[in-house]
């Protein structure tokens, strides 16, 4: 990754040097100016490669120079300008015009112009007049070169270069970071700090490119996006920074946030006097990014011991994005560049680690949602066959059987019900104890479990009586089977003096007016009768 991010760079530096550093071959170096100081006198002017404004304390001024005869193809005049008007005249005619030439809220912008030259055969003047918004950006041109039309649109993009590289980095991390803006409650505001972050980045990488002028032709509101953003981001990346560490590491980080927001407030409030501050504030921006930038560093070099994984990640953009800031403000001041060019939008590279670092977070914690959640779906099922089993026995209980037979009404299938009754049971529990009891329902229920088929369900109803659901069974053949069964619990010794029996009693389901209830009363009535009848029977509904 620091490998790219390196080869990026120099790849960058080779193909911008040699084409900034390059001069205008066909204009002279007879500049001379005239403003309303100069009492209608021209002046000579120093139209050197780092230019300074002209003397004095004009807005407007006419500045002229001479220009060899050019080759017919190389008509066309690049120049950049910052807050000025400008009409452009050759051989007395006027060829370009572009701005108003009186004061404009927020100044006349920034932005470069291409002017095609009529071809002169002789040498011939060039004659520049200028409205500036203020005295320090009169005369002042950039990029002044004459060149053919293909040369000019090559060099206007060459230095687009790493916009153009980090534009769609900065639009992807977006998108991601808006996918999961909303995912997690406690990471609401990072992630929402971090997307206005991008959404930034994204907006002030286009206004310092040269595409803008294509896409909005609006130099005063780019020039003020490129100005200001550069004083915003700082607000919003360590406000970010904020969101990650902990507690009490966050106060020295909230002051920088604090610090970084009055500069903004008081450039933008000189800007808006008319003082041109989001310009002159500039050196104290890098100032301040230089002095606050170490204390924040501190504090997230302190949390990363603590363990925090989100400040590891976001230490090396912080400081990639520091470093790159300023070296613009430097390089800017050294005037390296002739068409300056910014290298922080690079640093939207580094800021993939700390959104991979998220996403990778989230993830796991996604991966461990869902194991979480398989495990409680399984607690769940168990908890609930708990709740159906009779633990004596084995058999489900009695809610268990009416939510049963429930279902099985509903899906309209006959069936047949055999109701037990281990017959006086009481008197085993008297004589034996309790815990004999138990044994001999132990006993019992595996005796009759044993008598049973497959598609047979068996229940305890409640103390000594169960249910046998018999599906499809005619009433002779659930008889038959619950005949079968006190047979079987007569001749099992379950003590060796002492013989058990068992009561039944048999109900057929009635679809069409039959009930729930109905079915179970006379489940009820008929083990009623066999007990009445003496016990130890079968007896059908
Ligand atoms: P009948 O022939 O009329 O059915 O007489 P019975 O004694 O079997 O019936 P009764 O309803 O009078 O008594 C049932 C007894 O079953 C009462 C209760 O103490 C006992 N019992 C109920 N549940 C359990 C249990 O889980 N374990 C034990 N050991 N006894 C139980
Ligand atoms: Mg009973
Ligand atoms: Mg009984």
């Amino acid at each position: 990754m620091k490998r790219i991010f390196a080869v990026m760079v120099l790849c960058l530096f080779s193909m911008l040097l040699p084409e900034l550093r390059c001069e205008a071959v066909v204009i002279g170096n007879d500049w001379q100016y005239l403003t309303a100081d100069s009492q209608g006198k021209w002046k000579y002017f120093d139209f050197g490669k780092f230019q300074s404004p002209i003397p004095g304390n004009n807005h407007e001024a006419w500045l002229e120079v001479s220009m060899m005869p050019t080759e017919p193809w190389e008509n066309t005049l690049l120049f950049s300008i910052d807050g000025q008007a400008v009409e452009v005249f050759v051989d007395g005619s006027k060829i370009y015009a572009d701005g108003e030439f009186g004061p404009q809220f927020l100044g006349h912008g920034k932005k470069w112009h291409m002017v095609e030259i009529p071809y002169v055969p002789h040498e011939t003047m060039l004659l520049f007049h200028l409205y500036a918004d203020h005295p320090h950006q009169l005369g002042v041109f950039k990029n002044f070169i004459v060149d053919t039309q293909q040369e000019q649109a090559r060099r206007i993009f060459a230095v687009d270069f790493p916009y153009i590289v980090a534009l769609p980095v900065a639009v992807l991390l977006s998108m991601v970071t808006l996918m999961y803006l909303f995912n997690r409650p406690e990471h609401r505001r990072l992630n929402i700090r971090l997307l206005l972050l991008m959404l930034l980045m994204t907006l002030w990488t286009v206004s310092l490119s040269n595409v803008k002028q294509f896409l909005w032709n609006a130099p005063v509101v780019w020039r003020f996006l490129e100005n200001f953003l550069c004083y915003i981001m700082p607000v919003i990346a360590n406000s970010v920074i904020v969101e990650i560490l902990e507690e009490d590491l966050q106060l020295t980080v909230k002051r920088a946030v604090k610090a970084y927001g009055f500069l903004a407030a008081f450039a933008l409030l000189l800007e808006l006097a008319g003082y041109d501050g989001l310009v002159v504030c500039r050196q104290i921006l890098y100032a301040t990014v230089l002095c606050l930038q170490v204390f924040v560093f501190r504090n997230m070099w302190e949390s990363i011991k603590r363990g925090n994984i989100y400040a590891r990640f976001a230490l090396i953009p912080m400081i990639i994005m520091g470093v790159l800031g300023i070296a613009d403000g430097v390089l800017l001041y050294l005037h390296f560049w002739q068409w300056h060019v910014y290298l922080l939008p690079l640093g939207i590279y580094a800021c993939i680690s700390f959104v991979v670092c998220m996403v990778r977070e989230q993830v796991i914690r996604e991966r461990d949602l869902e194991a979480h959640a398989e495990e409680l779906t399984a607690e769940i099922a168990t908890a609930m066959a708990k709740a159906e089993m009779d633990e004596l026995t084995g058999c489900r209980n009695r809610g268990a059987f009416e939510e049963f037979i429930r279902q099985k009404i509903l899906k309209g299938k006959a069936f047949a019900l055999i109701m037990l009754d281990i017959d006086y049971f009481k008197n085993i529990n008297d004589t034996y104890g309790h815990e004999a009891g138990d044994r001999v329902l132990y006993h019992f229920s595996e005796l009759v479990r044993s008598q049973l088929e497959q598609p047979q369900e068996f229940f305890r109803w409640g103390g000594e009586e169960f249910v046998i659901y018999c599906p499809g069974y005619s009433q002779e053949q659930a008889c038959a089977l619950a005949e079968k069964i006190r047979h079987q619990v007569e001749i099992h010794q379950f003590f060796r003096n002492q013989q058990i029996t068992v009561s039944a009693g048999v109900a057929k389901w009635y679809e069409g007016n039959d009930s729930q209830v109905g079915i179970f009363r006379r489940m009820d009535d008929a083990l009623y009768a066999a007990k009445c009848n003496g016990r130890n029977q079968v007896v059908m509904e």
